[in-house]
């Protein structure tokens, strides 16, 4: 037997792909992952409050939204696999998905296998992740844990300079922990962070642990180049130090940018072979929200739809 269209991957841009597809009696079959790339129900499922999803005035916690996401899926004639998809053959079509269970041919496939966070695993992570430690400023800077307090950043490239301007908002002070002697960020954001009142650099520092009683309250911070180690009473530490995108099994068969994502071209979700598109953090290392992933997963389930009526 040969499916339509498979999907893989089971956050935002996964279910959205298959409430349309699944709407348009594509008869959707996914893969919703297991242990590699994060969890079935993807990021979301780590967080606790999301409060800038549309339609939820109140705020929603993650793992309920994906569970909602999951039932509407579901509800329209999605067919799950809770496995993991561990290798793929887009060489020739139907295309070839398996697990380790199963091996299953279709006629298009959606990827929507997400980027995980970059971590230090620092001693106290997991007892302060959500409660002080975060990966995501745009996410969750405006908790109340944040406001008016000193907040760390770790990182040196864009994205770290991003995440502390943006930090300046709600933070009274924002300590930048760089691990070199220079930043990789473009001259115009070293010039934002440089100029900021806000913003403190502090060079060849890393932290090595985080401490507090409910929530953070402090990191110890290791000099890189003397190895002293001092104090910082911060209520918020962000770690800006880069995304791993989901694309170990596609490496070789799909274009992929110098950073592992995959590269889709101009306004759609089409990745460099016919039948096959990519949605959500998998092909966006810009924009990483929810919604977006959301609306990416909407277009590559409206293209596959017009290109399998046409092929
Ligand atoms: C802690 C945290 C808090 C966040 N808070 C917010 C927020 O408040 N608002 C917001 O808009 N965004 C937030 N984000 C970002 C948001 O979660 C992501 O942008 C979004 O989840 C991306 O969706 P996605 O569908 O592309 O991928 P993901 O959510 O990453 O899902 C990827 C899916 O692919 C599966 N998968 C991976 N590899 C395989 C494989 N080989 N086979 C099968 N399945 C596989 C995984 O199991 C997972 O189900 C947060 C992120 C984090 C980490």
């Amino acid at each position: 037997m040969v499916e339509q269209l498979v999907i893989i991957g089971s956050g935002p841009a996964g279910f959205t792909a298959a409430i349309y597809a699944a709407r348009a009696q594509l008869y959707p079959l996914m893969f919703e992952g297991f242990q590699q790339g994060g969890l079935p129900g993807g990021q979301l499922m780590t967080t606790t409050e999301v409060e800038n999803f549309p339609g939820f005035s109140q705020g929603i916690q993650g793992p309920e939204l994906m569970r909602e996401m999951r039932q509407q899926a579901i509800r329209w004639g999605t067919k799950l696999i809770t496995d993991d998809v561990v290798r793929v053959d887009f060489r020739q079509r139907p295309f070839t998905i398996a697990s380790e269970e199963m091996e299953i041919l279709s006629q298009a496939v959606i990827i929507c296998t997400g980027a995980l966070a970059k971590r230090l695993h620092i001693q106290g992570e997991e007892q302060f992740w959500n409660n002080g430690i975060s990966a995501c400023a745009i996410c969750d800077g405006t908790n109340p844990l944040f406001q008016d307090v000193e907040i760390a950043v770790v990182g040196g490239g864009d994205s770290a300079a991003e995440e502390a301007l943006y930090l300046t908002k709600y933070a009274s002070k924002v300590h930048l922990l760089v691990r070199s002697n220079r930043l990789r960020a473009s001259k115009v954001m070293q010039e934002r962070i440089l100029n900021h009142d806000k913003i403190q650099i502090h060079w060849q520092a890393l932290p090595i642990s985080a401490h507090g009683d409910e929530v953070l309250r402090s990191i110890t911070i290791q000099d890189q180049k003397d190895q002293t180690i001092s104090e910082l009473a911060v209520g918020g530490l962000f770690y800006a130090i880069g995304h791993t995108p989901n694309t170990q099994i596609f490496a070789g068969q799909l274009e992929l940018d110098e950073q592992g994502y995959i590269k889709t071209s101009g306004k759609s979700t089409a990745t460099n072979i016919a039948g096959v598109w990519a949605a959500g953090d998998v092909q966006d290392h810009l924009y990483r929200q929810a919604v977006t992933a959301a609306g990416t997963g909407c277009m590559a389930a409206l293209e596959a739809e017009r290109w399998l009526a046409e092929s």
